[in-house]
């Protein structure tokens, strides 16, 4: 009873069991060590859609794929193969042992699942009860719950970014803003902002500092400027339809300060637009130039003015009359082309000093302006040259209207520090087209026409003549030749003995430079000499007739003829030469020859120029023995007091009055004159350029102490001076 009892409560649990087991959806497989399934509920069918009957018995390997593989590879079952498959890569967690596995439908389908198993004992047979649980869904849903969740998350890392980045971005802004303001508020230049209706909203600190108007004079209006461009109506015109066109204008005007002074102001303007393109504000930039735009200007007018007279210059002079000639050949009218140099200006210049120079100059430009009509140009080419462009001239015959007009406005007296001086021009004029079609033919008429009005005695004018060219092309010959003419030995001096008419000896010679070119053959100091002068070539020839006198001097006494002293001419440019006296010192020492034996002529305009330095260097020569002669007496100032001041030993009366003196009695009583005041002196005196008995004659009456010219002999060549002085000693 007991055990039927028992057996019976058994089967009904075992029953009762069966009936939780089937209605559990988790299937529930129990298998033995081999894998041979022994149970299955009613889940496991459903889930390996399997009948019972096929599942019992069937190895487990039919259910798990993986299992099956593995156990392929291993060759079979052996051991506790499927005991180890089971119970092996289980995940321990909280609710016991369970392994991830794919589970193998009978329609083929494969399907995540997860195991978890237990072992039974009984007796000596291991079973294995195995949990199975489908996946798919959970897996599906734990799917979609980590992508959304990683989608969250990304999109909670890509807003942050996004933050961070705008942050960082509006910081960086802030930053710029800032520091944009603080350089605005420190820049050197003056920034206003204005609205799109130019009325002022803001400035900083350094539109004030340089237009001394302050925040609360602008705000609200227009920037003050504007009206003083406004006085330029095509710059204003040109601002506005640059910044209507582009958006942007640069530009530079004067104008004023708070307080009305003038300063040169640089203007930007850059219209600010929004996303549409329309202006909202303007940015306006200013700066204060006036430094450099007088700079500017003061060169502009340096370049093209005369400093001392503000006329233009020869650089102005030469666009002008390269501008009114391209006019006047487009016209067909005819211009006229003026060469005025003073007369007497160096003169006035040497006597009464530089600063007396430069009032006339002045005084002479304005007069020069009072002369001529509007449109014409008056310059000054440099020194006491100007020049005068007439265009528009109607006929050519007006010019000398005009070139008279000049001469009468010059001749009048200039008076200057008290003194009244007078001087003269000398104008050359030149008609294009008639002359010349170019602007540098024009000039070169126009100055060969003024060197002609100065031959023919200055004060007057004269037209251009096509003979004149030749005498400037000769003149460009003269200079280039001149330049090379000691290197080629080309010089020579010759020597015109003087008589001494007391004792009928020679005592004495004058020295005079003679050019032999082979081009140009003999040429004549008076026209080669100026040359020299002009060029400063005058200081090295200068020095070698020095030098050449003192050799002839030692070799004629060497000869054993008494000492005849050589007397050289000498040029203004050498006397103002600082090493001079040294340079003659040096000579007479190489040379040989005693200071007695030379003798230097100078004429009185060399005097004027630096009066103190001349007597210093005179003063030095004279006290090493050496003679000094006042050359082309009668001509100049004929001074007493340069007689005394200076130390001269010796007159030479001009030959423009010998020359006279048989036929013209005033000649004959200037002489006289000079001779006894020279007597009165303590001065000898020479006449030159003695032609005749008659004139040899008087001037012994008056006891002239020498004469020298063409009567007695002419200048020779040294072979013959030689000869001439040896035929004279006997
Ligand atoms: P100058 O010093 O008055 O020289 C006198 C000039 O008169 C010389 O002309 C001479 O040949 C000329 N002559 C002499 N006797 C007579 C005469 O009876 N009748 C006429 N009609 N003329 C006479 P040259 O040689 O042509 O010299 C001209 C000028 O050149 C000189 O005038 C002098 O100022 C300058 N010169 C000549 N040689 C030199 C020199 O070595 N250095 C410098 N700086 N100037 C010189
Ligand atoms: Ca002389
Ligand atoms: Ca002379």
């Amino acid at each position: 009873t007991e055990r039927v009892r028992a057996a019976a409560t058994l089967r009904d649990r075992e029953v009762r069991l069966r009936g939780i087991m089937n209605t559990v959806v988790e299937a529930i497989i129990t298998m033995d060590q081999d894998g041979v399934i022994v149970s299955a509920n009613k889940a496991a069918e459903a889930m390996f859609a399997l009948r019972q009957r096929d599942l019992v018995g069937a190895p487990i390997t039919r259910l798990l794929p993986a299992c099956g593989a593995d156990l392929e590879a291993k060759g079979g079952f052996g051991g506790d193969f499927i005991a180890r498959y089971l119970t092996s890569g289980w995940a321990h967690s909280g609710e016991g042992r369970r392994r991830e596995d794919q589970g193998l439908r009978s329609d083929g389908t494969v399907f995540p699942m997860e195991i978890a198993v237990a072992e039974l004992r009984d007796g000596s047979q291991r079973l294995f009860t195995g949990l199975f649980r489908d996946t798919t869904e959970e897996n599906r849903i734990r799917e979609s719950l980590r992508q959304a969740r990683d989608e969250l998350e990304h999109r909670v890392e890509e807003r942050t970014l996004e933050l961070t980045q705008e942050v960082a971005e509006r910081r960086r802004a802030e930053d710029e803003l800032r520091l944009a303001g603080l350089v605005i508020d420190h820049l050197n230049e003056g920034v206003a902002i204005t609205d799109s209706n130019c009325l002022v909203r803001s400035i900083n600190a350094a539109w004030t500092r340089i237009s001394g108007y302050t925040v609360t004079d602008l705000e609200g209006k227009r920037p003050p400027s504007e009206e003083f461009i406004k006085a330029d109506p095509s710059l204003y015109e040109r601002m506005w339809s640059d910044i209507r066109r582009t958006g942007r204008w640069d530009g530079e005007y004067w104008t004023e300060r708070k307080d009305g002074t003038r300063y040169a102001e640089r203007l930007s303007v850059a219209a600010i637009t929004d996303a549409d393109g329309n202006v909202t504000q303007h940015a306006l930039v200013i700066s204060d130039v006036t430094k450099r735009k007088e700079d500017e200007e003061r060169i502009r007018f340096q370049a093209n003015y005369d400093s001392l007279t503000k006329l233009p210059n020869r650089s102005l002079f030469l666009d002008r009359l390269g501008q009114n000639l391209a006019h006047m050949g487009r016209q067909g009218r005819n211009l006229a082309l003026m060469f005025i140099d003073l007369d007497g200006f160096k003169l006035v210049n040497d006597t009464l000093g530089h600063d007396m120079g430069d009032e006339l100059l002045k005084e002479a430009s304005e007069r020069l302006l009072s002369c001529i009509r509007n449109g014409d140009t008056v310059a000054r080419l440099g020194g006491d040259e100007f020049t005068v462009i007439m265009p528009n001239l109607e006929d050519p015959r007006n010019a000398p209207i005009v070139a008279q007009r000049v001469l009468d406005s010059l001749s009048q007296a200039f008076v200057l520090g008290g003194h009244e001086v007078f001087v003269s021009g000398s104008i050359g004029i030149t008609i294009f087209p008639d002359d010349a079609n170019d602007a540098s033919e024009l000039i070169k008429n126009a100055d060969a026409a003024m060197y002609r009005a100065k031959e023919q005695g200055k004060a007057n004018y004269q037209f251009f003549t096509s003979d004149m060219n030749a005498e400037v092309k000769e003149r460009l010959v003269l200079k280039n030749n001149l330049s090379k003419a000691l290197a080629r030995d080309e010089f020579e001096l010759y020597y015109q003995p003087k008589l001494d008419l007391m004792t009928g000896r020679i005592r004495s010679a004058e020295a005079l430079m003679r050019w032999q070119n082979p081009e140009l053959g003999n040429v004549s100091p008076a026209r080669f000499i100026p040359i020299l002068e002009e060029t400063g070539g005058v200081v090295e020839v200068g020095a070698w007739a020095i030098e050449t006198a003192c050799r002839r001097h030692k070799a004629w006494l060497d000869e054993g003829l008494p000492p005849v002293r050589i007397a050289v001419n000498l040029s203004a440019r050498q006397l103002r030469d600082l090493s001079f006296v040294d340079r003659v010192r040096e000579v007479l020492e190489e040379t040989g020859t005693p200071p007695s034996g030379l003798e230097i002529e100078i004429t009185e305009s060399m005097l004027m120029s630096d009066a103190e330095r001349a007597v210093r260097t005179l003063g030095k020569l004279s006290d090493m023995g050496i003679k000094i002669a006042m050359d082309d007496f009668g001509t100049g100032y004929s001074s007493l007091s340069y007689l005394k001041k200076f130390p001269i030993d010796t007159i030479k009366i001009d030959r423009s009055f010998v020359s006279d003196i048989a036929t013209d009695p005033d000649d004959a009583e200037i002489i006289r004159t000079i001779i006894t005041m020279g007597r009165t002196l303590n001065r000898s005196i020479v006449a030159e350029g003695v032609e005749t008995q008659d004139q040899l004659d008087l001037l012994r009456a008056y006891d002239c102490d020498e004469i020298q010219g063409y009567f007695f002999s002419r200048p020779l060549p040294w072979d013959k001076a030689t000869d001439f002085l040896k035929s004279q000693m006997i």
